[in-house]
């Protein structure tokens, strides 16, 4: 399967791919998280993304979109993959739509996880992810078992330094303005979903895997 997960930030798409990633056996593609391992890696393109993530911009379009096709070349997306936080501008989707039919693909589906922004707040200033392998935790609404500690992994939790209230205001200014009209985007092409993501984080995972299976091209 091939998959979009559209949102605003705090919306659910890290939680829901990661869930539907492994019930579906398919990659889950963040470019959040790619650009995060940069930074960590200290690259030349980690240290070109970290002043957007800082200021809760947009990396440019060329250096995110060069990045994803490098990606999707990986073997593992092979067997399909959900796209988490990609594309997240108009360009971004007309560039995705013009390496799929080179490569002969199609997408499945286009899941719009849709959240009230109080709530958006909530769940990105108590969010806490793990250092090592990415897992999403809430400190409020979905606790590690021990506290400060992956439950995958055992590496340490902590809180990305763009999850605070000032950038994340930012980060919304930028989803409205460029991303939000990707949803009109992909309901044109007939592939749009909307899911209403408001309860508690990840207790929804079986209605969207659902969902997916539902939206599988036969
Ligand atoms: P995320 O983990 O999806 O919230 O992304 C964290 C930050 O990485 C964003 O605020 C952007 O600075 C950058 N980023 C992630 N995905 C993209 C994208 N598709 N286009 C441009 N910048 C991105």
């Amino acid at each position: 399967m091939r998959l979009i997960f559209l949102g605003a930030p705090g919306a659910g798409k890290g939680t829901m791919a990661s869930a539907v990633s492994a019930a579906e056996g398919i990659a889950h593609i963040s470019t959040g998280d790619l650009f995060r391992k940069h930074l960590t890696d200290k690259t030349e393109l980690g240290i070109l993304a970290e002043g957007y993530m800082s200021a809760g911009k947009l990396v440019p379009d060329d250096v995110t979109v060069g990045m994803v096709r490098v990606r999707l070349q990986e073997e593992d997306a092979k067997a399909g993959f959900i796209f988490d936080g990609f594309p997240r501008t108009l360009a971004q989707a007309e560039a995705l739509d013009a390496m799929l039919a080179e490569l002969d693909l199609k997408l499945d589906a286009v899941i719009d996880l849709a959240v009230p922004e109080t709530e958006l707040f909530r769940r990105i200033t108590t969010r806490r992810v793990c250092r090592q392998c990415g897992q999403i935790y809430n400190v409020e609404t979905m606790p590690s078992k021990v506290a400060g500690i992956c439950d995958l992994c055992g590496g340490e939790l902590m809180q990305r330094a763009d999850d605070n209230a000032e950038t994340l205001r930012a980060r919304l200014d930028v989803y409205y303005d460029q991303t939000e009209p990707l949803i009109e985007y992909y309901r044109k092409q007939g592939l749009l979903q909307s899911f209403d993501n408001m309860n508690k984080e990840g207790s929804d995972v079986d209605q969207i895997v659902d969902l997916v299976q539902k939206s599988k091209r036969v």
